[in-house]
């Protein structure tokens, strides 16, 4: 993860390697007047970051990337496995009324809906059950799958996909939240969740360098 944030001393390495490299840890030591243990941590931080890169015998040269260039190069690395949380699934079969207990009780937006071999089946959101309430129908009775978005237009993620292409879903789809799945046979499983909150913590995670 990249800190844009540089101190006063990584910037000036950073200018001293834009001017002079490639050059050893060594010279760039004696040029701050320091011991080259004492700059091994930022070293490390500017090479870590993308800014500089070290070669064996050569010494450190400057990648010449701009920050933002690092920035979005950090943002392609980030991955739903990585950040994905645990869904709240229900079966289609249970009322509307409990539907909107599990959605209180378990604090989430959206409720992912299986059937009995745990396949994803459907996707039931607050406007949902607002709307499955608002229809005159007995909430108490009233299962959730017939009123919930339903397979085969439930939009996916899987674990290994970039965590930009589920933010570019959840826009583009206009939904608040994706089931992570894994496929099996011609089916899928839910094993996470990707929501607007994700993408916000990831945004602050990216700044914050954590
Ligand atoms: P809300 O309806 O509470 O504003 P969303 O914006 O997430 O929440 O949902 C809008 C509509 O899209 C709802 O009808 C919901 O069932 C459906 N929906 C939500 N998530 C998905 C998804 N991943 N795939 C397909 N449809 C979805």
């Amino acid at each position: 993860m990249i800190n844009i944030e540089l101190n006063k001393r990584q910037d000036r390495i950073l200018q001293i390697v834009k001017q002079d490299g490639p050059i050893t840890g060594e010279k760039i030591a004696e040029q701050l007047n320091l011991t080259r243990a004492t700059l091994r941590p930022d070293l490390a931080i500017l090479t870590m970051a993308g800014y500089l890169d070290a070669r064996p015998r050569v010494g450190y040269f400057y990648t010449g990337k701009s920050s933002t260039q690092l920035l979005s190069q950090s943002i392609k690395k980030f991955v739903v496995r990585d950040f994905q949380s645990l869904p709240v699934v229900v079966h289609e079969d249970i009322t509307t009324y409990d539907a909107i207990c599990t959605m209180f009780l378990e604090d989430v937006g959206t409720l992912f809906v299986t059937n009995h071999d745990n396949h994803l089946v459907g996707v039931c959101s607050r406007k949902d059950l607002l709307r499955a309430s608002m229809g005159g129908q007995n909430i108490h009775e009233l299962p959730v799958h017939v009123f919930m978005s339903r397979m085969p237009n439930i939009s996916v993620c899987y674990p290994d996909d970039l965590l930009l292409y589920a933010a570019k879903l959840l826009i583009e789809k206009e939904i608040d939240s994706l089931p992570v799945v894994n496929k099996v046979d011609q089916h899928f499983e839910v094993t996470g969740r990707i929501t607007k909150t994700t993408i916000t913590k990831a945004f602050v995670s990216l700044i914050e360098g954590e």
